[in-house]
Formats: C-alpha cells, structure tokens, sequence
C-alpha cells in the first residue's frame, strides 16, 4: 500500500509544500509565495489547499487507497508547541501568538506535527543527511540563513526545552555591545553568522574603508540597481578580495564562539552547519575550527585527530549533505519520528 508523508516549509517569503513516499523519495511539491500581509487565515488556508491536492492527487480514496503517514509543519520559531503558537517573528508582523496548529488541524481535519523549521531541518540532516552515515543519537545543528536556527537532538528525540522553544543558539549572546537583534536582544549570534549579518558587516567595512574590494562591488551592484548578497560575497572572497576573506574569516571566528558554547555545554557526537551561508564553508571552516579549539575545553578534550573524519568517541563538526531541501523534507518526518508535539503529548 502507498504511504505519503506531506511537509510544509513555511517562512517569511516562500511557502513549500512537499509530497513524499514512506521512503522519503520526493513524489511532488508545491511552491508559493508566503501571504504574509493576507494574515494568518490567508495562509492557512493556502497550506491547506497545497496539502488536500497533493493527498488527492497521490493517495487516492476509497477501496486500495494509500494510507497518509502524517502532515508535518516548519515554521519559524519559537513556537509554544503546548499550545502550538508562534511566538514574536520579525518577519511576520501582525502574527504574534498566532495558534498556526490548531487553525491548521481544523482547516484540514488531521492532526499536524508543528516544529521550528531548524527542528525540522536538524531532524533531516540527521537521519538523511550528514547524520545518515553516523549513527548517533544525539546531535545538533546549526542552519545560517537570513537568520540563525538550531535544532537539537538528545538520546533520540528532538529537545524541546520546557514548552518548546529550547534549542536557540542563534539568539546566545556573542558580543554584550553588539547590534540590537531582531529578537530584541543584542550581539546575538545570529548578528553574526547569519547571510543578513554578512550583508550588513560587509557594509560596514566598505564604508569604513577596511575593504575597497568589497565597497567596489557595492558600487558595481548599483550600478545594476541590485543590491550585495551573501553569495556575491563569497564569490568575492573566492577570486582573492582580502576585504571579502576577512569578512569570512570574522564569520568564522563568531561561529566558532557560538559553537564553543554548545560544545562546552552539550558534549554531542555530532555538530552540524547547514543553511545557505554553510555553502562558504572552505572561506570560513578553518577560523571556525581554530576558535572552538581556543575557546572551547570540551572541544580540545574530544578534538578528532583529523576534521571531517569521525573518529569515535570524538566531536564531530561538519557541514550539511541536503540543502536548502532540508527544512521540507524533515517536516515530512516529523510525524513518523513522533516530533511536533510538546513532551508526552501524542498525535
Ligand atoms: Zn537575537
């Protein structure tokens, strides 16, 4: 019999709605643009219209229809998951405290497994990608997009903290006086190891005249009435721009921080980066790798003798297999991994 497990990616421009085997071989998906100024119920009822399509489309009904394995949620985080809320998202102004999982049931008539999209996506590099050939049970990720997610793993389930909305490494402070975040914190890890922390950085460097390679290709962007972005960036620093390999050397000096505290605190088997920024890896890996091994005593204690080789009972930080997929397809998983629920509750 057919089973179709159904993902949501849900974020602040793009909403993806993915169809896939019990098998997790992708069978259709949808992409749309995210009507956030519509409102929540413009949206919900867009998630909704994707999912009953491509169930209708997929599973059949009646006599010898397949059987659903479950409809799983990312959405940016935090979320309540006891009440299924979202919290305060900057990129979805006029949503705050929105109960997405239970306008989401009711849309569609089925339970829905709701998570962070770096839950989500943590799930998938874990036991899809990066993870696949590492047998580990405990493990965390760190996904650097337009912001910084984390998702962690303990002894197999995703760690929730106490209403779900543990696991934010992109909001531990880095720098006491550093910018004002869009959580309302300052210096948070995600003001500098995110792509908009990038873009933003850049700027200031060209602007105090640290590094004309980079002001020269703002210029150049304006001329094409375009703005920098994080990849522009990394090509930049890739041909030899000193101010673009500087940039990257200071991402991974901020990301070896951030990862020192994880470390230091959790002890896991396994430390993944992932997210659109992870792409840089040969700019910023080495900075990255020589600051968790200053700042961090955990780390020194369990160093492997080479990077990007597990060796056991050693840290092991390595860069994610999937992609930008990732947040789609560990939705997809969160229902049979029994994720999206707040601890002890079942679908
Ligand atoms: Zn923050």
């Amino acid at each position: 019999m057919t089973e179709l497990a159904i993902g949501v990616d849900l974020n602040g421009t793009s909403l993806r709605i993915g169809a896939f085997t019990g098998g997790l071989e992708p069978v259709e998906s949808i992409s749309m643009v995210t009507r956030v100024a519509a409102g929540p119920d413009a949206v919900v009822a867009d998630i909704a219209g994707g999912v009953r399509r491509l169930i209708q489309s997929h599973l059949g009904s009646g006599k010898g229809a397949g059987k659903l394995a479950g409809v799983g949620v990312g959405s940016p985080g935090p979320i309540n998951l006891i009440e299924g809320r979202l919290g305060r998202l900057p990129n979805f102004p006029g949503w705050d405290g929105f109960a997405l999982r239970d306008a989401l049931e009711q849309a569609l008539g089925l339970p829905v497994a709701l998570e962070c999209d770096a839950n989500a996506a943590a799930l998938a590099e874990w036991k899809a990608g990066a993870g696949k050939e590492i047998v580990v049970d405990s493990m965390c990720m760190l996904t650097l997009g337009t912001g910084v997610g984390s998702g962690i793993v303990l002894d197999g389930k995703i760690w929730h903290g106490m209403v779900g909305m543990g696991g934010e490494a992109g909001h531990v402070p880095i720098l006491p006086d550093g910018p004002v975040c869009g959580c309302g914190s300052r210096g948070c890890l995600e003001m500098y190891a995110s792509a908009t922390a990038l873009v933003r950085i850049a700027t200031e460097m060209a602007v105090s005249g640290e590094a004309k390679d980079i002001a020269q290709l703002i210029e150049a962007k304006k001329v094409e009435g375009k703005a920098i972005t994080a990849l522009d960036l990394a090509l930049l620093a890739r041909g030899g721009g000193s101010g673009a390999r500087e940039l990257y050397r200071r991402l991974g000096f901020h990301l070896g921080l951030g990862l020192a505290g994880l470390v230091s605190t959790l002890d896991l088997p396994l430390y993944i980066i992932g997210g659109g920024v992870a792409s840089a890896w040969d700019l910023f890996s080495d900075q990255m790798f020589e600051t968790l091994h200053a700042y961090s005593y955990v780390y020194r204690l369990g160093e492997p003798s080479q990077r990007l080789k597990k060796e056991k009972d050693k840290t092991f930080v390595c860069p994610a297999q999937i992609g930008p997929g990732a947040g789609l397809l560990g939705a997809a998983m969160l229902p049979a991994f029994g994720a999206g629920r707040a601890q002890g509750e079942s679908l």
